[in-house]
């Protein structure tokens, strides 16, 4: 229909007889090497290895109690205390999904958003956690906004926007009081339909910041043709601040391109004084990290704000 389509291939490998005598034995393991050849970038190939096996069944295992943990309700949402950089003041909280594993303990959102982005979880997963996020704000006072995480994965689906529009409706949380964090990755497959989904959000009033910032393929195009409202400058460059006078002057023209671009600037993963006092001094805009305050549970959230 006179559309251009681009193909890929990855490709897993498994021989006859080493990897397995039974035909159906080796098209699995071939699998599971394709699998790892997607993992390690697509569009390259892989030879089946014995122990690959064991990291699938873990895979497996984990997807499937992932699953369940979903429809149990066993994952939280956690918030962290998003402050106002020269005066300390809390301006909003930023949801982070916690899964308490009933054998396992406590899994790391590092771990398990890749393993849903990759079994297609993440659609449900995220749903809930912007569903679950909006419903707690609306019980804040309502000059504190919430911020949440959303996945590249979720823009594949047609209708975000209108669904987050929905979702703000049915909990009655103004949209003006909603920051979705999106990371630069989001914008690299197809920037055209990515850009008009946050278009309507940010029109609708909802506001987009932008994640990580400096730790992905970082192209300043994006910040011309999106008018994002945030900045938050990754951990990586706040914390050998002190020390380091190459990530000081990073951080400097971070905030120097903020303010002309009138963008506000977060700094993540502040956790001493002396980077706060360095921040301050800088006129950086917004802090969060471990000297602000750690991520907590919604009911500790509900108790420092009713004593606040
Ligand atoms: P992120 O969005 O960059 O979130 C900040 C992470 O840094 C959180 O880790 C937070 O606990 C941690 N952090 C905050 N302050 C400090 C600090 O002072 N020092 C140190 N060392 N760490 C600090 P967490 O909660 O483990 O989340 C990890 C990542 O998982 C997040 O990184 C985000 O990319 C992803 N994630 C978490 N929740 C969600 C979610 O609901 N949806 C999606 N799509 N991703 C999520
Ligand atoms: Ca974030
Ligand atoms: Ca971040």
């Amino acid at each position: 229909g006179g559309q251009q389509t681009m193909i890929g291939t990855s490709i897993g490998i498994a021989l006859y007889p080493g990897d397995s005598e039974e035909g159906e034995d080796l098209v699995r393991a071939a699998d599971t090497a394709l699998y790892r050849a997607k993992e390690a970038g697509r569009g390259t190939f892989r030879f089946f290895e014995a122990q690959m096996d064991v990291r699938l069944q873990e895979r497996r295992m984990l997807e499937r109690d992932l699953r369940q943990a979903l429809a149990a309700e066993q994952l939280k949402v956690h918030y962290q205390p998003l402050a106002d950089c020269g005066g300390g003041g809390m301006v909003g909280f930023e949801a982070l999904v916690r899964w308490n594993h009933p054998e396992r303990g406590f899994i790391s959102p590092a771990q398990f958003i890749p393993l849903a982005e990759e079994c297609g979880l993440i659609m449900p997963l995220g749903a809930w956690v912007l569903r679950r996020a909006c419903a707690d704000a609306a019980t804040w006072p309502d000059d504190k906004l919430v911020a949440v995480n959303l996945s590249p994965a979720q823009f594949r689906h047609a209708d975000l926007a209108k669904e987050i529009l929905a979702v703000l409706r049915e909990t009655g949380l103004p949209p003006h009081r909603l920051e979705l964090e999106v990371t630069e990755s989001l914008l690299i497959d197809d920037p055209d339909r990515v850009l008009s989904t946050l278009m309507v959000l940010k029109e609708a009033g909802v506001r987009i910041s932008l994640d990580d910032f400096g730790t992905g393929y970082s192209s300043l195009s994006y910040l011309q043709r999106f008018p994002f409202d945030k900045i938050k400058i990754d951990r990586s460059f706040v914390s050998p601040m002190e020390k380091n006078a190459d990530s000081m002057s990073i951080i400097r023209a971070v905030i120097a391109l903020g303010k002309s671009l009138r963008i506000k600037i977060t700094a993540e993963g502040v956790e001493t004084e002396a980077q706060l006092g360095l921040l301050q001094q800088e006129q950086c805009d917004l802090v969060q990290g471990y000297l602000l305050g750690k991520p907590m549970a919604k009911a500790d959230l509900g108790k420092m704000l009713a004593a606040a």
